[in-house]
């Protein structure tokens, strides 16, 4: 098998007072952890068996006989770019090429961010919320459940998880406070913008400078 449970890239509490540890505890160690041992115990002796984990996302969404694989597979997937989404001390606003084309495609970085928390808060029931790069443009999306842009053919940059488990312990049914808070202090704009240069699309169609009026 190729896949492994990623490890958390900070200490549990490392996102207090924002995200709490006993938050991350439950979320890290009791879900995602669940969703990887589900998935290790499904695809011995399936094409599944050694796919890396984008592989096995990609293709056990084609087909509905694979539901239970691929909810597991993609739940797995998404965790890990979740927990890479945060940081302690994230928030801000992003920079460089990344902020360039936030700004051509979205007006602005504040609009952006209003853009994909109506997305997180109007999201019904279980899912997720993202920044999207497909084909050199940027989008914010909604998916239900386990489902993510990868299975579309996009680049997810931010994944902010919207099932009850993400905040309940925190915030209970306020699911826009957990919102806001990821967007103000919690945002790994680093990975975010990591993620952007290495998009295969991203070569495509490179953010263009603003244009400026031309000289004579
Ligand atoms: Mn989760």
């Amino acid at each position: 098998m190729q896949i492994s449970f990623a490890e958390l890239p900070y200490a549990q509490d490392a996102l207090e007072p924002h995200y709490s540890a006993r938050t991350v505890s439950f979320h890290y160690d009791k879900h995602h952890r669940t969703y990887f041992d589900t998935l290790v115990k499904l695809i011995p002796g399936t094409k599944f068996e050694n796919m890396p984990l984008e592989e096995i996302v990609r293709e056990s969404a084609k087909d509905v006989s694979h539901t239970a694989v691929f909810n597991n597979a993609g739940q797995v997937w998404n965790h890990d770019l979740f927990w890479r989404s945060m940081k302690p001390n994230g928030g801000g606003e992003p920079k460089g090429e990344l902020r360039q084309a936030i700004e051509r495609d979205f007006g602005s970085v504040e609009e952006m961010l209003k853009q994909l928390s109506d997305k997180a808060v109007k999201q019904f029931g279980s899912g997720w919320a993202w920044l999207v790069a497909e084909r050199g443009k940027l989008s914010v999306t909604s998916t239900a459940n386990a489902f993510n842009p990868l299975v579309s053919g996009g680049t997810a940059l931010l994944a902010l998880d919207v099932w009850e488990h993400a905040y309940y312990l925190d915030r209970q049914n306020r699911r826009p406070e957990y919102v806001d808070i990821f967007v103000k202090n919690l945002v790994n704009w680093d990975n975010a913008a990591e993620r952007f240069n290495a998009a295969p699309q991203h070569a495509d169609s490179a953010v263009q400078p603003p244009r400026r009026a031309a000289r004579r």
